[in-house]
């Protein structure tokens, strides 16, 4: 501005001083705009005083001031004013390898470039290349490119020279100390070139740690962007000399950029799809569902292991061509199979459904097409299969188990019946006809004893009216008729059976004691069936002692109050007492130790328990004998 102010004052002298000192300055500081400007009104100032000579010289530096500052447009508009200095030749730098103006580029050598590049598919191959690439072109000691993981930017590889040589390492290491944070950060943020001819020089990025430490000399920053956004950054950097980074070497690294940019996308887009398909692979050929791929005609196109498992053919048939799944499946799913195949064209997928293929040795497999899914411009389909064979099998097994279970339980149930109604008449029965002889006896003697003949009738009636008694509650319990429960005195019962049961223990020859509480708390219950229970307890407890010998036979019949809220009768033998092995067994239906028992008393003595809100067990004696003993829930609501 001085400069031109002494021109227009006149101050020719001062002029041409303060001209120089512009260029000068602005030299220093690297700012080539400013070389080129200051140079170019120098030269005009000259020229018109007409010394051409000198305003040629300062020209010819204009127009290179303006190349370097890629300020082509101005070249040009130099180049058409003053045709001559077309002829001028360019300074090449210290390190060029691309020494040509924009217009003279080397198409060769970006062609080649271009296409070594764009000739990588491979991520890592190609990042790579194009590292090298750069770094060889640009000139640079030592090249990053940095890419982008989401939004965080990334080293990708990392380039040396040395010894003539570019050595390239791929890495996938954060952006730290490994360059100049703050020229990073720029161009990220402008998506511009940061270009320091000679960075020891002043300029806006000179506090940086990296720049300082590192006595980088030129630095040149480039985005990757393509359609906007920005894929990568590409560092290069030279720590020896200044101004290494021309514009040509700039336009090519920039051509080559946006051509790497490209294939950077393509490359990491294969490489998605090639972990995707990867991932598919390992999911086909873990084989854990069958998948087959058809098309409309019939064809099966690929299938996996599994498929060709469950359907028992092998590799070779696939690849021939011979599997059809039409033929594959039988007449009578065909026409499931055309449903579901419009189904499918029309919504694109399709319920799951059962199905069944022949397999190659003929036999049928029953499957689950799980799913299927179509895909229209292709007239194919995929479909995931699974074998059924074993769960139909299970269910097969499932079915029968439960026929026969059905029918052990009929039988049983019917055989329980059965066996528990003969158990329970045949004591009254056999009362019947021991009191019935008995009475025979009585008449036939010289004097008939009349009135033990009608004793023993009366015993005959009261036996029969027990007998039916039981058939009724017999009855009662197969109709699933409730139990009568009425609140009833446990001590009056346990009486009323050792009545009944007199003669039998005196033919036993047992004697009975009884230990009653005196005021127990009422019970509910049925009275027949808990006779029957107690008279149970008592036979079974007789007929342990009938071996017994050496000792009195006695039985103790027991009542107590157990806790506030049970009643607890026991019945307690000197008999052959319970082995072991035998203590679990004895409630079982059809347990007996005896030749012409049943097995069955204990089982319904603890049923009629379990039904009473009861519980009935067994434990052996010491020294000898068995004590049963069972409890029953008091009534709360019968004051005692
Ligand atoms: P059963 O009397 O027809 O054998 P139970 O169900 O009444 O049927 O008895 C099953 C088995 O329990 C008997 O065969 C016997 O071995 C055993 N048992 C029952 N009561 C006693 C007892 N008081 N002492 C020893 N063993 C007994």
């Amino acid at each position: 501005m001085s400069a031109e102010i002494a021109r227009l004052e006149g101050r020719d002298a001062d002029a041409m001083r303060l001209y120089e000192q512009a260029i000068r300055s602005a030299r220093e500081h690297s700012f080539v705009q400013n070389e080129g400007l200051a140079h170019e009104v120098a030269a005009r100032f000259y020229a018109a005083r007409d010394f051409d000579t000198i305003a040629h010289a300062y020209l010819r530096e204009a127009r290179r001031c303006y190349l370097r500052w890629g300020a082509y447009g101005k070249v040009r508009q130099l180049e058409q004013l003053y045709p001559h200095l077309r002829d001028a030749p360019v300074p090449a730098s210290p390190t060029a390898t691309i020494g040509a103006p924009v217009e003279q580029l080397d198409v060769g050598t970006v062609l080649k470039a271009a296409q070594a590049v764009s000739g990588e598919i491979v991520l890592g191959k190609l990042i790579e290349t194009l590292l090298r690439i750069a770094v060889e072109h640009a000139g640079a000691g030592r090249g990053l490119l940095i890419l982008f993981q989401g939004d965080e930017p990334q080293i990708a590889a990392e380039a040396t020279t040395g010894r003539g040589q570019v050595e390239v390492t791929l890495r996938q290491t954060a952006v730290s100390a490994g360059l100049p944070e703050t020229v990073l950060h720029t161009v990220i943020q402008t998506r511009q070139s940061v270009i320091l001819d000679d960075a020891l020089a002043q300029n806006p990025f000179s506090a940086d740690e990296y720049i300082c430490q590192k006595h980088a000399r030129s630095v040149l920053c480039l985005p990757l962007v393509k359609q906007a956004k920005l894929i990568g950054v590409l560092y290069l950097e030279n720590n020896l000399a200044s101004h290494v980074f021309t514009p040509a070497r700039i336009s090519v690294l920039e051509l080559l950029a946006s051509q790497a940019t490209i294939s950077l996308e393509n490359a990491r887009l294969y490489n998605d799809l090639q972990e995707r398909e990867a991932r598919i692979r390992r999911l086909v050929d873990s084989n854990i569902v069958g998948i087959v791929i058809w098309d409309v005609q019939g064809r099966i196109i690929e299938a996996n292991q599994a498929f060709l498992d469950i359907i028992g053919y092998v590799r070779e048939d696939l690849v021939s061509g011979r599997l059809r799944w039409r033929e594959l499946t039988p007449a009578e799913w065909r026409e499931a199979d055309e449903q579901a195949l419009a189904e499918l064209e029309a919504a694109g997928t399709v319920q799951p459904r059962e199905k069944e293929y022949f397999r190659k040795d003929g036999s049928r497999v029953p499957v689950l097409v799980a799913r299927a899914i179509f895909e229209w411009n292709r007239d194919e389909g995929v479909a995931f299969v699974l074998d059924l064979t074993e769960r139909k099998h299970v269910e097969g097994a499932l079915r029968d188990a439960q026929a026969n279970l059905a029918h052990v339980v009929r039988v049983t149930t019917l055989g329980e019946l059965a066996a528990s109604i003969a158990h329970e008449v045949n004591q009254p029965l056999a009362a019947v006809v021991a009191n019935a002889e008995a009475c025979l006896r009585w008449l036939d003697r010289g004097m008939p004893d009349l009135d033990a003949a009608r004793r023993s009738l009366g015993w005959i009636i009261d036996d029969g009216n027990r007998a039916s008694e039981v058939l009724r509650r017999v009855r009662a319990l197969a109709n699933k008729t409730e139990i009568e429960k009425v609140p009833l005195d446990v001590n009056e019962i346990i009486r009323e059976v050792t009545t009944l049961m007199q003669r039998e223990l005196i033919s036993h020859r047992v004697s009975l004691q009884t230990e009653f509480a005196p005021a127990l708390p009422m019970i509910l219950g049925d009275r027949v069936q808990l006779q029957q229970v107690i008279i149970n307890l008592v036979m079974n407890g007789a007929e342990a002692m009938q071996s017994v010998t050496d000792r009195p036979r006695e039985l103790v019949i027991r009542s107590r109050q157990e806790g506030a809220h049970q009643v607890l009768v026991s019945v307690t033998d000197c008999g052959v007492g319970i082995p072991a092995e035998n203590v679990g067994r004895l409630f079982n239906a059809f347990f007996t130790t005896k030749s012409s028992g049943m097995g069955m008393g204990l089982s319904i003595c603890r049923s009629i328990m379990e039904a009473h809100g009861g519980r009935l067990w067994a434990t052996a004696n010491v020294p000898q004998g068995a004590t049963f003993q069972f409890t029953l829930p008091v009534n709360a609501d019968i004051p005692p």
